[in-house]
């Protein structure tokens, strides 16, 4: 390795991203300082969180500047190592970015076991949305037996661990997803009761017949015409973790026709709603425990994953913008490197 390649952000997109959003340029390999580590790339992932990271408005967190590389976690094998309690040939996980190398501070990384299971897992069921679907589902909204549980995206990297966890303490599992194909899936693999096309029309009509008790928790990943299908059907007391709505991650501006805001302000009254907005990176206390958890639940197979895997750091900017269409189907990753 004498050379790095990156993608940049070249321009804020407006609307949608197009592959003239992005630019792939090589870049001299880092050096690492004292205290850092320098990896070669295997996985990056791709994650909805990105689209807002290249928005001008103001986020939750820096964004990403044009003329910047783009940012994002990876997995990736230290060649070099200027930190006491990391060798060469180790696996880590940290922001590297859109790069197909990354110099970081070791305090920056987290060490990944080859042998607990695939360390792209690491981005994905035992990453960052895995653990957000753990502090959604059992720590915000903590399903019991018998209630009813919806969510969209539910074949996503989020949504599939959710709905799994949601069914594991006995709720009625009602996922909402993108074609026949995804929701095929959702019911075969990961056992969920019932799964909606949300592309096909009536979705109103059949998620109350998919939900003849009400709904008790709607983890919130999609917003737009999901959200306003559930709304209607919530039942008192239910709990509405907030933590995507990836249907408006391209807007420019609110969506057309009334203002709903007394609609659901009466609903959060009278139902006395419980909605929680959440962001991950708040709950860092909280990983290890769901590291023990879901990767006990992995190994006994009573969890299933499924990976939506791009060839080619090159490919990263189309495989992004067909993530905010829903054409990944499971988690999106881009293998860098072999
Ligand atoms: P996914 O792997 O689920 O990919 C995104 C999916 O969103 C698409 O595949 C598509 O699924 C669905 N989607 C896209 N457009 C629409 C639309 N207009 N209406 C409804 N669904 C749509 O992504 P993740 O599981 O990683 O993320 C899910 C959500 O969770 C996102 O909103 C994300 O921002 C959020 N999130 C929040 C975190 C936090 O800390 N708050 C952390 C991690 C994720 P389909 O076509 O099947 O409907």
């Amino acid at each position: 390795m004498t050379t790095c390649r990156e993608i940049r952000l070249r321009e804020r997109p407006t609307g949608a991203p197009t592959l003239e959003t992005f630019e792939l340029v090589e870049t001299p390999l880092p050096t690492p300082g004292d205290g850092e580590v320098l990896c070669r790339t295997l996985w990056l992932s791709l994650d909805p969180y990105m689209r807002g990271r290249i928005s001008a408005a103001k986020g939750y967190t820096r964004g990403v500047e044009p003329g910047e590389p783009m940012v994002g976690e990876c997995v990736g094998e230290i060649v070099e190592s200027r930190h006491p309690k990391f060798e060469p040939g180790e696996f880590v996980v940290g922001g590297g970015g859109w790069r197909s190398c990354f110099a970081l501070p070791g305090t920056a990384l987290r060490k990944i076991d080859p042998k607990a299971a695939p360390i792209s897992t690491a981005l994905g069921i035992l990453g960052m949305p895995g653990f957000t679907a753990w502090v959604g589902t059992m720590e915000m909204a903590k399903p019991k037996a018998g209630e009813t549980v919806v969510l969209g995206a539910a074949t996503g990297a989020v949504g599939a661990v959710a709905g799994q966890l949601a069914k594991l303490e006995g709720a009625h599992v009602v996922g909402i997803a993108g074609g026949p194909e995804k929701c095929r899936w959702a019911i075969d693999e990961l056992g969920f009761d019932i799964c909606l096309d949300r592309r096909e029309p009536d979705l109103e009509t059949k998620l109350a017949a998919a939900c003849p008790n009400g709904i008790d928790v709607y983890i919130e990943l999609v917003g737009g015409a999901v959200t306003d299908a559930v709304l209607p059907l919530l039942n008192t007391h239910a709990r509405i973790p907030v933590i995507g709505g990836i249907a408006h991650y391209n807007a420019e501006e609110l969506p057309p026709g009334p203002d709903r805001t007394p609609l659901l302000m009466r609903q959060i009254l009278v139902k006395r709603l419980k909605l929680e907005g959440m962001i991950i990176t708040d709950h860092g206390a909280r990983r290890p425990f769901f590291e023990a958890r879901v990767g006990a639940l992995l190994q006994s197979g009573r969890l299933h994953y499924k990976q939506d895997v791009v060839d080619g750091l090159e490919n990263a900017p189309e495989a992004f913008i067909g993530l905010l269409e829903g054409k990944n189907f499971g988690k999106l990753l881009v293998k860098v490197a072999d």
